[in-house]
């Protein structure tokens, strides 16, 4: 089995050198999912997974835009459109410096299977830019998302591709880019998602990332008897996977210590509570200032400059900033600290090392493609909202959200619970998710 999953690997690797995320999201599935198609004969020998990872098209583009001072800027703009055999691409934007094809590529595989997941019709894409929102003023980020999607509209329509939000590109930007989208197409359609209120949006779309990742966790918790109640929970970031993640955690009765950016992370005793969670909210999303700036209102916490907050003794930790931001070391340390419970809210934000250290120890842990699909699966809702022309209530939203949560979970023991009944979720994800995937991708034929 290794041999057939290296000689895989090794040909991914060779058509696709320096592309160190996209790998490793590869090599994560293949490790689970190449054992179950070669004892599954419809799948074997049809080189399947090789087609999984081709992206069916990938579009990069130049964005120019001129800045406040009048100078004129060039960013690179980017849609992998990877799979639709189950529905349009769907997959978020991301605006941040570090974004890249590799990093584009990995994100858009991961969301194939999470997709599939969560049981609605949505294929995986992913896209974004270089462009660093941080210090930029409104008019700017504006002028931006304008010209993005003054490129990007031609290649994405409500059902060919649905972009929604990511890292650097929330409300705000999803307005601006909904807005050049409407005047370009002359058509009010839900071709995004994240949308405001007033215009297509759905209710819990904004909570969905975090409020999902933490009943993906409550889910692996009954599976022991447990329960949030008194827990003390370690979140890193500080956006809108962060933010809600901490607001349920604090309903269902756990204690949240810490919150980060990329500067550091803030470690609070006495507890993030409601209020401070407000305050927070307002410094990141209205003032969109730093993280440290807590302690001016909170003066009893902790700033800790440039480090990760998986030092700090929990129960729970809830990995929601961004890639690789948990490694082997920190895994270590949360074990020792006496760490049950993982469910990364971020995308793959676990390396491999850590990944192989929480299940050495045998805790409940969850990839994000299974935890975090809880924002996609909301956007599926707020498409299919568009399409009806009709708004559920929040709690209409909530439900079905805990439905696709508790779903996703169901599924993830269905295909990963050992002999032993010790549930591997990272195989029982990529298993679960790939199974719909190929099913579709067989009956198409080869296309
Ligand atoms: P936001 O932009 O709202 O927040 C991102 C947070 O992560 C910020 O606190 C940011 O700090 C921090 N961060 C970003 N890059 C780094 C880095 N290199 N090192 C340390 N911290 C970093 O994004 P989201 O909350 O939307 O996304 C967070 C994660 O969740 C991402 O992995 C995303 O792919 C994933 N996700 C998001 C979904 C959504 O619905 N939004 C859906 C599914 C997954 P700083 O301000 O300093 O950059």
């Amino acid at each position: 089995m290794k041999s057939i999953i290296n000689e895989f690997l090794d040909q991914v690797k060779q058509r696709n050198p320096h592309e160190p995320e996209f790998l490793q999201a590869v090599e994560e599935v293949a490790e689970t999912v190449i054992p179950y198609i070669v004892e599954h004969d419809i799948y074997y020998g049809k080189n399947i997974l090789l087609r999984m990872v081709e992206p069916e098209r990938v579009i990069t583009f130049r964005v120019c835009w001129v800045d406040d001072a009048g100078e004129i800027r060039v960013n690179r703009g980017y849609r992998i459109q990877m799979n639709s055999a189950i529905g349009p691409y769907k997959g978020g934007l991301r605006f941040h410096p570090t974004v890249n094809l590799s990093i584009l590529k990995f994100l858009a595989f991961e969301q194939v299977f999470k997709n599939s997941l969560t049981t609605l019709p949505m294929g995986g894409g992913k896209g974004g830019s270089d462009f660093d929102p941080k210090g930029k003023s409104d008019n700017e980020i504006m002028r931006f998302c304008h010209a993005f999607m003054n490129e990007l509209f031609r290649h994405i329509g409500h059902n060919t591709d649905v972009p929604a939000g990511d890292i650097g590109v929330g409300a705000r930007e999803i307005g601006f880019l909904f807005g050049m989208y409407k005047k370009i197409s002359n058509g009010f359609t839900g071709v995004l998602t994240g949308k405001g209120m007033s215009w297509g949006g759905s209710l819990i779309r904004p909570e969905a990332t975090g409020y999902g990742a933490v009943y993906f966790a409550e889910n692996m918790l009954k599976t022991k008897n447990d329960s949030f109640e008194g827990k003390n929970v370690v979140i890193s970031g500080s956006g809108n996977v962060a933010q809600f993640a901490a607001e349920k955690v604090l309903q269902l009765g756990g204690k949240v210590l810490t919150l980060s950016d990329s500067s550091g992370y803030i470690y609070d005793e006495e507890g993030i509570d409601a209020d401070k969670l407000k305050f927070v909210m307002h410094l990141k999303n209205e003032k969109r200032g730093r993280i440290h700036e807590y302690l001016e209102k909170y003066p009893n916490a902790k700033f800790v400059k440039g480090k990760t907050p998986w030092e700090v003794t929990c129960h729970i930790a809830l990995p929601c900033a961004t890639q690789n931001e948990l490694n082997e070391k920190d895994a270590k340390l949360l074990l020792q600290n006496g760490c049950i419970c993982v469910s990364e809210g971020a995308n793959m934000p676990s390396t491999k090392g850590a990944i192989a250290a929480f299940h050495k120890a045998k805790i409940l842990f969850a990839p994000g493609k299974a935890s975090n699909a809880g924002g996609v699966a909301t956007s599926g809702l707020e498409m299919t909202q568009n399409s009806l022309r009709y708004k559920w209530t929040r709690e209409e939203v909530d439900n079905k959200l805990k439905d696709i949560m508790s779903n996703i979970h169901d599924a993830c023991i269905e295909y990963g619970k050992d002999e032993n009944g010790y549930i591997d979720y990272v195989k029982g994800a990529n298993i679960a998710g790939f199974v719909k995937v190929a099913d579709a991708m067989l009956a198409q034929g080869i296309v």
